[in-house]
């Protein structure tokens, strides 16, 4: 087992990606901590990956991650118990899509504010932990809309565009004390985010993705996996595209 004993928070981990990452996070011997606002899938996820992995191991808390008391609050609860954090997955996402003419400012500040501040917040009470231990490893979920762009998603590619140039510079900033820090850039994911996509589009994206099919859960997971573990000690400030070839 590639984590065994690891202490791991993953934030958004009630479905779709992030319930997928903490399956695989458990899998190789960590503890998961899932911090999601949607109550109900995240109790059931953490029901589910209990029985399947033994008690004690998976928790959910309701943790709106734009909240930084309850964030910090949450983290030192996690720290007394066990010690320390050694893994931070930045996972939790929204969308709001419009053309700019009708993106409202609370729209775009609401999609700013969820999928680049929340992973800000989450980083900066984690880090500190992470800093005494001397080791850590933080993995932030971009887009290839982050790097690419793509019209009607202003503010999604902006957050995420955003997420790559805060996953260099903490990595530039932390490095020296043995933390890690990578992005993770998935192209169209089959999950409840993309189901929402019509038909047109959704043929039109394939025809754009070299690997023809569109990406499972599972590859961003195992993606999350290597730069979770060992394996990647000597990468940091990475993206790391999962998208089918997609961003070619
Ligand atoms: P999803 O909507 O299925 O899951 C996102 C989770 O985040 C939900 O459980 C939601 O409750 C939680 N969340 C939302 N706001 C939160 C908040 N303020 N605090 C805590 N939790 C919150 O989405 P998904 O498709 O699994 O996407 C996961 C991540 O992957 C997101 O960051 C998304 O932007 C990114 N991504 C997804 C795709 C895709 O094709 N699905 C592609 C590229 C990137």
């Amino acid at each position: 087992m590639k984590l065994k004993d690891k202490i791991s928070i993953v934030t958004g981990g009630a479905r779709g990606i992030g319930a997928k990452i903490c399956e695989e996070l458990l899998k190789e011997g960590a503890t998961v901590y899932i911090f999601d606002v949607n109550d109900k899938e995240g109790k059931e996820a953490a029901g589910r990956l209990q029985s399947a992995y033994g008690n004690g191991r998976a928790y959910f808390f309701n943790v709106d991650i734009t909240d930084e008391n309850e964030v910090k609050k949450t983290i030192d609860e996690i720290v007394k118990v066990q010690g320390r954090i050694d893994i931070l997955v930045n996972n939790a996402g929204i969308t709001i899509d419009n053309l700019i003419m009708r993106m409202n400012l609370a729209d775009w500040k609401k999609v700013i504010e969820v999928n680049l501040t929340g992973a800000f917040i989450c980083s900066k009470h984690v880090v500190k932990n992470m800093i005494k231990k001397r080791s850590g490893k933080i993995i932030n979920i971009s887009s290839i809309v982050g790097v690419h762009g793509n019209a009607g998603q202003c503010n999604y590619s902006a957050s995420k565009a955003g997420i790559i140039g805060f996953t260099k510079s903490l990595a530039k900033e932390v490095a020296s004390r043995n933390i890690m820090v990578n992005a993770v850039a998935p192209g169209y994911i089959q999950t409840e985010m993309t189901h929402k996509l019509d038909e047109n589009v959704r043929r039109k994206l394939m025809s754009l993705i070299p690997a023809g099919k569109l990406g499972s859960v599972d590859d961003v997971a195992k993606a999350v996996l290597f730069l979770a573990g060992e394996d990647s000690d000597y990468i940091t400030g990475i993206v790391l595209n999962v998208d089918g070839g997609m961003g070619i």
